[in-house]
């Protein structure tokens, strides 16, 4: 029989339960039990929704309250001294490391998060060094096994890998110079040991244990520690089934098929390229393969037939027993279920799957695969043929149109007419900005006023007019504040924007929305990504009427703002069926198309916000050339329609650029702005190194926290960055946008930021 697994299921509750019990405890508004209670019917909801869809190994110990890596943290002891001796109760130190405390006499901040993997996840960072005492306070895989099998489910553990573990997290600070996590792999065993041994002893026959780190090009450093940690475990453990996600195994699949395990599991829906390799490698021994066929990462139904030709590769080569049906990955970067979208079309139902019917999904594989006679599993078969086709009909004939306009893009469209210093001088005389120009990256704060009233719009409540004219009074309100302050390139503050992607995706032709799909990006915060379904165009101006309403309002030159077409991409459910390539370009023309028109409208200068173009880097090095070339190429697409005098500016929120920064160069924006003022001016030189001659606007400041930086702290930062990059080149700006600020500290601080820059002025 060929059996069928769920690496993990999102754990926010169908109707995000989990986001209200937490952020309500939080408040101080229910209690600890009352939030261990909601958390436990959320587990139990969906242990047995997905064991009621027929999957074989239903998950446990993958829920969380916050993060899993928080909680593997917390549980194994890694918590930095500064959380620790202030009478907190475990719960609250574990939040407290998760997002801060500042309450009560205790203030500090929260541990540093990084994205998980390439998804939109982002993990808490475990902080070692040689003083970490691993100890094993709590078994939640223990704990939450003993749970489900007692509401009648039982459960395949989850539990985080050791040397994944490890190499996800970093030294401490206080660490000694060279300290290497990994190093401390020994004494993390034995705490491994026994937690397994436990779950042993309990009677679990199967654990999932997660190693992504596989997937990337440094796990091959690591195949030593692979080696010793699985010795060590396996004798101890329940069968084990290795997980590996989110990419291919490659040279690793060397290493990683020695390994003394029960089971191993690949992702089939990034890589079904290492299928082949992995089979030869098992062959020979009595592993059980796991194949990611059911993908983790989107919200597509999976194509049945295609699905089950690969299956019966593995199937034919390791035979019936020794093959599990699974998801690719976890399903926590997807929806919980399809049933509570209320406003998709019958049609645009039928394309989708969800956590839950992906579950139902990978139980009715595994039943054709082991040969089925069952009525309904037949029909789900046929049922599933029936919309795979009509979803393939639907994207032959899409838009003929836009594949042409693509299709028909030619080299010059990617280039300015000119280069940057004729460019410079050509904008110098339009815009007539100072030296060391002041501006901000575009949103002001989003009051609270400002989301009743699209609250109000959405439950129609106020009309669309009277909505516009609230709109145009923000604008208004945001305008005269920096003519008051003394900026000198404006913005018109984004109070439109529920979203930076949202916004854009509503507009524009080929996304449809949904209303309760919400994944997991952080903690309590959830997004909602908008799903791109079909070839992406404009039918109209999307934001030339506010900014230009905007620029009506003074005489000082107005920054039009757009979300870039990578950023749009990579927050939303991409396509399956064509590349993220064509889709990035077919975003690119339609922002083109908006770029032109806010020229035409008379706006001079166009901020396009590319904040995801780092973190859409593919995981491994091999990858990289191919994805810089496609998205740096459709940012240019978006920004080389206009004429010399328009100055392009771009914004990326996260400064990593050490190995990419020929990239950041091809971009050719005229100006952009960067979050630096939380690194040193290591970037600036790495600017300075290779030549950089376009104009930046490195974050003067940090607008992630209310704190008001004073002017002199500004000076200095204007005074180091001086030093570094030449007078003509610098602007001055925060480094990010307000809309999460209040504006008290907002005025404060840019009122500084001005005193700042003209300090400059007279100074250099
Ligand atoms: N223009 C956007 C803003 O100011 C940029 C946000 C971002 O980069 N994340 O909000
Ligand atoms: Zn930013």
């Amino acid at each position: 029989m060929v059996s069928s697994s769920v690496l993990g299921f999102p754990r926010i509750g169908g109707n995000r339960e989990i986001k209200k019990a937490v952020e309500a405890y939080w408040g101080g508004k229910i209690s600890a039990e009352d939030l261990t209670k909601a958390a436990f019917d959320v587990r139990k909801t969906s242990w047995s929704t997905v064991k009621a869809k027929g999957v074989d190994f239903v998950p446990s110990g993958e829920f969380s309250l916050y993060d899993h890596v928080l909680d593997h943290s917390a549980a194994f002891n890694v918590i930095p001294s500064r959380y620790t001796g202030h009478n907190l109760s475990p719960l609250d130190v574990y939040f407290a490391m998760g997002r801060g405390r500042q309450a009560d006499g205790v203030d500090v901040p929260a541990s540093e998060m990084k994205k998980w993997f390439d998804s939109n996840y982002h993990f808490v960072v475990p902080e070692f060094s040689d003083a970490t005492d691993f100890k094993l306070l709590f078994n939640k895989a223990l704990e939450e096994y003993k749970e489900a099998k007692e509401a009648g489910v039982t459960t395949r553990p989850v539990v985080l890998g050791p040397v994944s573990f490890l190499v996800l997290g970093k030294p401490s600070k206080s660490a000694k110079p060279g300290f290497e996590p990994i190093s401390l792999l020994p004494k993390l065993l034995p705490v491994y040991k026994t937690l397994l041994a436990d779950l042993k002893a309990a009677g679990v026959e199967w654990v999932q244990i997660d190693e992504p780190i596989l997937v990337l090009d440094k796990a091959s450093t690591f195949e030593q520690a692979y080696a010793t940690a699985y010795a060590e475990l396996a004798p101890v453990a329940p069968k084990i089934l290795l997980a590996t996600y989110f990419g291919r195994l490659d040279s690793n699949l060397g290493f990683v098929s020695k390994l003394p395990v029960a089971g191993l599991h690949i992702d089939l829906d990034r890589a079904p390229g290492q299928l082949d390799d992995v089979i030869a490698a098992l062959k020979p021994t009595n592993v059980v393969l796991s194949l990611g066929l059911v993908s983790g990462r989107n919200i597509w139904k999976t194509d049945f037939e295609a699905a089950i030709k690969l299956a019966q590769k593995a199937i034919d080569a390791l035979g019936q027993d020794r093959v599990i049906i699974a998801t690719s990955s976890s399903l926590l970067h997807t929806p919980v279920t399809l049933e509570s979208e209320k406003k998709l079309t019958a049609e645009q139902k039928d394309w989708f799957s969800f956590a839950l019917e992906k579950a139902a999904e990978v139980a009715t594989i595994a039943a054709v695969l082991s040969g089925s006679q069952d009525a309904s599993v037949k029909a789900a078969l046929e049922a599933n043929k029936v919309s795979i086709a009509k979803r393939r009909a639907f994207e032959q004939n899409s838009d003929d149109s836009v594949r042409k306009r693509v299709a028909a893009i030619t080299p010059d469209m990617f280039e300015r007419a000119s280069p940057f210093a004729v460019r410079q001088a050509v904008q110098a005389k339009h815009l007539n900005l100072p030296k060391f120009p002041t501006t901000t990256i575009g949103s002001f704060p989003q009051t609270k006023e400002i989301r009743q009233a699209r609250a109000k719009l959405g439950k129609g409540e106020i009309t669309q007019d009277e909505y516009d004219e609230f709109i145009k009074k923000e604008i208004e309100t945001v305008v005269r504040f920096q003519e008051k302050v003394g900026l000198d390139l404006l913005v018109h503050g984004e109070p439109e924007r529920n979203d930076m992607v949202q916004y854009f995706g509503e507009q524009l032709n080929g996304f449809v929305f949904t209303q309760n799909a919400w994944v997991q990006s952080y903690g309590s915060r959830y997004v909602r990504p908008p799903i791109i379904v079909s070839d992406v165009s404009r039918s109209g101006p999307m934001t030339v009427r506010w900014s230009s309403y905007a620029q009506s309002l003074t005489k000082r030159p107005m920054k039009g703002m757009l979300t870039g077409p990578v950023t749009i991409l990579n927050w939303s459910f991409p396509r399956a069926d064509v590349s993220r390539e064509l889709q990035s370009k077919q975003l690119a023309l339609a922002l083109r198309d908006e770029v032109v028109d806010l020229e035409k409208a008379g706006i001079s200068a166009i901020q396009v916000d590319e904040p995801a173009i780092r973190e859409g880097l593919p995981l491994r090095r091999a990858d990289w050339d191919g994805y810089l070339k496609w998205a740096v190429d459709s940012f240019k697409l978006s920004t080389a329609g206009v004429t010399d005098q328009l100055q392009t500016h771009s914004h990326f929120c996260y400064s990593d650029f050490d190995d990419i920064f020929p990239s950041i160069q091809r971009l050719d924006a005229d100006v952009i702005s960067i979050e630096a003022s939380k690194s040193d001016m290591k970037l600036l030189t790495t600017f300075k190194q290779y030549g950089y001659s376009n104009q930046i606007g490195p974050g003067v400041y940090d607008i992630h926290s209310p704190r008001v930086p004073s002017e002199q702290e500004i000076k200095d930062r204007v005074a180091d960055m001086l030093a570094i990059l030449p007078d003509s080149l610098l602007f001055i700006n925060p480094d990010c946008g307000l809309k999460t600020r209040g504006w008290k500290e907002t005025e404060a601080a840019l009122i500084n930021v001005v005193a700042a820059a003209r300090w400059a002025r007279q100074t250099y």
